[in-house]
């Protein structure tokens, strides 16, 4: 059945970092056929205090485009390939290559151009060590005049390009427009690469290897050794980088996730760990608890505005909304009670317009009262299936209540279990250790 299978793998930075790792990933593509297409990044760091290459690039480009040598930072990017192609014994042309690269430095240059050149000259370096056709998203992932990724027209292009291939490494992270100019992603964006190639050609699975064992359920700064998530559907996915975890470039889900193809957390140096799969459905029964994990963000400020008979009033809200709408103020969360409105919106947001702001609602809106609660902390409580149990809600709250912590809001929409809650900023790890506490005993 495996090999009917075509599964796209995605190696990030660290995971070709070095020689050795590029052995590691050779045995991992070598071990199930069905990894025919594999998308590389540039090499990234090889322990803590070392540098990325796309990083000595952005320094190479920085001292060219300011008239100062740029040749110290380029002889690092030399010596960074120098010693992989050397140790895995390639005869890789890669004087010519930095050449080149030099000779473009040297005139008028192009950021993009030279950040994209860590992935390709990684690309093509993987390709050799595979046996693998090398294939340059130069032509492949397409970019309009403005820059933005052409989805469409890159769909087809790449399955036109890969359909005729039995195997192939495809660099991460750029591609070019109708001028032939290159563009890049944000960083981290070979991960968008990768699962651009994994929609282009239908893959049954698209595997993202890096350096952890996938997605874990709390914040390990603050939770001893929390568990890794077996499952996380691209909803609570969404929702955990949106809290701040970040295991895959935001952008990479939604191609994938358009095609229900499951993308799969795995971790180069221990390729025994099943690690996390990002699913659209979760598959049944596979938890006794519903809540997958707990994440959140201090800094939030909550604005409460409170005026009799409100609830009557059409419109309060709309106008409150409205005011912050024209101001261009976002807020993270709008909850109505009745006859108040309660806006929780970042603090750093809040700042610079806090006393303008009041003004207009008070003057708008003639409040009954319009309070300001700051230092607060989001804390969201993750589990699609929440309706799946009817106590998952009343266990996260209890074990709130049981280190008595003040609850200052409480927010979860109809059906799903994506709850919010407001803590103090100065209790915020206690309550996620509280809530952590509950996922542990769940199980
Ligand atoms: N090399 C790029 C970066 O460091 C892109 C990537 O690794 O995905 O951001």
């Amino acid at each position: 059945m495996i090999d009917t299978k075509t599964i796209v793998a995605k190696f990030g930075g660290s995971s070709l970092a070095s020689a050795s790792q590029f052995e590691k990933v050779r045995a991992i593509v070598q071990s199930d056929p069905a990894r025919r297409f594999v998308v590389a990044s540039a090499p990234g760091k090889r322990f803590p205090e070392d540098e990325k290459v796309t990083d000595l690039l952005q320094q190479c480009y920085d001292a060219a485009i300011c008239g100062r040598p740029f040749e110290p930072a380029l002889a690092r990017v030399r010596d960074r390939f120098g010693e992989i192609v050397s140790a895995l014994g390639l005869d890789f042309p890669l004087e010519r290559e930095i050449g080149a690269l030099r000779e473009h430095l040297s005139g008028i240059p192009r950021q993009s151009y030279i950040l994209s050149r860590g992935e390709y000259l990684n690309s093509r370096i993987l390709a050799d060590y595979l046996g693998y056709t090398f294939v340059d998203p130069e032509w492949c992932v397409c970019f309009d005049d403005a820059g933005r990724l052409d989805a469409p027209v890159t769909r087809r292009t790449i399955h036109a390009a890969l359909r005729p291939l039995p195997n192939a490494v495809v660099a991460g992270f750029y591609g070019a427009d109708m001028t032939g100019q290159i563009h890049t992603f944000s960083r981290g964006g070979s991960d968008v690469t990768g699962s651009l190639v994994a929609a282009a050609i239908g893959a049954d699975l698209y595997e993202n290897w890096t350096d952890v064992s996938g997605l874990l359920a709390a914040d390990p700064h603050i939770v001893k050794a929390p568990k890794t998530v077996k499952y996380v559907s691209y909803r609570e996915l969404r929702t955990l980088s949106y809290m701040g975890a970040s295991v895959l470039h935001t952008d990479a889900v939604l191609p994938v996730a358009d095609m229900s193809i499951p993308i799969n957390i795995r971790n180069t140096d221990r390729p025994g760990d099943a690690g996390t799969t990002i699913v659209r459905k979760l598959p049944k029964g596979e938890t006794k608890y519903p809540i997958i994990g707990v994440a959140g963000r201090v800094g939030m400020s909550v604005i409460q505005v409170e005026k009799v008979m409100v609830s009557d009033e059409s419109g309060f809200t709309a106008v409150m909304l409205d005011i912050l709408k024209k101001r261009r103020i976002p807020f993270e969360q709008c909850l109505t009670g009745i006859d108040t409105v309660t806006v929780v919106m970042r603090s750093d947001v809040l700042a610079p317009c806090k006393q303008d702001l009041f003004a207009e609602i008070r003057q708008t809106l003639n409040p009954d009262y319009l309070g300001l609660t700051e230092n607060l902390s989001m804390i969201a409580v993750i589990g699609e299936r929440g309706t799946e149990s009817c106590d998952a809600n009343v266990r996260v709250l209890q074990a709130l209540a049981r280190v008595g912590m003040p609850i200052n809001t409480i927010n979860q929409g109809a059906g799903k279990l994506n709850l919010l809650i407001g803590v103090p900023e100065e209790r915020y790890e206690e309550a996620i250790r509280a809530i952590y506490a509950t996922i542990e005993e769940g199980e």
